[in-house]
């Protein structure tokens, strides 16, 4: 069975008769520790699509379900990246990446502080630790954030553009360490991106919306060999 499954899943954002459905007839499977991407135009439905799996979005049509439980609420094991890190900027970047698991355990471990390192240290950020978000890079903030998610262990990563605030060389490093992590401890990743070249890096399988007049959706499936 498939990890996060969707079925003739379309949503209004409005729901006056006239208006447009946002997305349509979205019928998706994603099996456990794959890597898919998601590209397609500006306006397409992309991020609509990400918060329906990251139940931020109920859809108006359909059924979202992981683990063939529906999708009702945000989950503890699903993880989510955006487009900015949004780091609490009185923190360390070590303490920024332990916040979560402090907010929600009221504390956290040694082992938590250990894993906290080493997932720092993958992501090439281990000289940092104890630097303030203002002294990094966009890039190497975007980077903080990803190891902030995957510090929950979520069983599913859901990411949303999050390198496009970035130049192209950051992006290609930053895609590089994550696929360096994902293949040290494989997850479930949905990657939403407008960058064809990071889907191809990074992606077991690229979907690509678009959105023809009338606000048809279609999705096709393209399946790449892993390098
Ligand atoms: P993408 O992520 O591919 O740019 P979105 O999912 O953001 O696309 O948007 C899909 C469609 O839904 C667009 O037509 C957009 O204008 C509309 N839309 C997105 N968010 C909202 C919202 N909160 N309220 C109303 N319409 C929205
Ligand atoms: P891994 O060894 O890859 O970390 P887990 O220990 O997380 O995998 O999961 C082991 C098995 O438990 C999975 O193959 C799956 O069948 C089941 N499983 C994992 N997550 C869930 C979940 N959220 N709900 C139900 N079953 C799950």
């Amino acid at each position: 069975t498939a990890f996060v499954c969707m079925e003739g899943v379309g949503h209004k954002y409005d729901l006056s008769p006239n208006a447009p459905m946002a997305v349509q007839d979205i019928n998706l499977n994603i099996h456990r520790h794959e890597f898919v991407a998601v590209v397609g135009p500006s306006g397409c439905g992309k991020s609509t699509l990400l918060r329906m799996v990251a139940g931020l979005l109920i859809p108006s049509h359909g059924s979202v379900s992981i683990f063939n439980n529906p999708v009702v609420e945000p989950r503890d094991d699903v993880g989510i990246v955006f487009q900015k890190a949004n780091l609490l900027p009185w923190l360390n970047v070590k303490k920024n990446v332990l916040f979560p698991l402090k907010h929600k355990y009221g504390r956290y471990s040694k082992d938590d502080e250990k894993r906290a390192d080493e997932l720092l240290n993958m992501a090439g950020l281990s000289q940092f630790s104890e630097k303030m978000p203002d002294e990094l890079s966009g890039g190497m903030q975007q980077r903080v954030g990803i190891v902030r998610a995957l510090l929950l262990n979520p069983d599913i990563l859901l990411m949303d553009e999050p390198f496009s605030a970035l130049d192209a060389l950051t992006r290609e490093q930053i895609g590089f360490d994550l696929l360096k992590i994902w293949h040290e401890k494989p997850k479930t990743v949905l990657f939403i991106t407008h960058s064809i070249n990071e889907a191809v890096l990074l992606a077991d399988r690229i979907l690509v919306m678009s959105k023809r007049p009338g606000s048809v959706l279609d999705l096709i499936k393209v399946d790449l060999p892993r390098p």
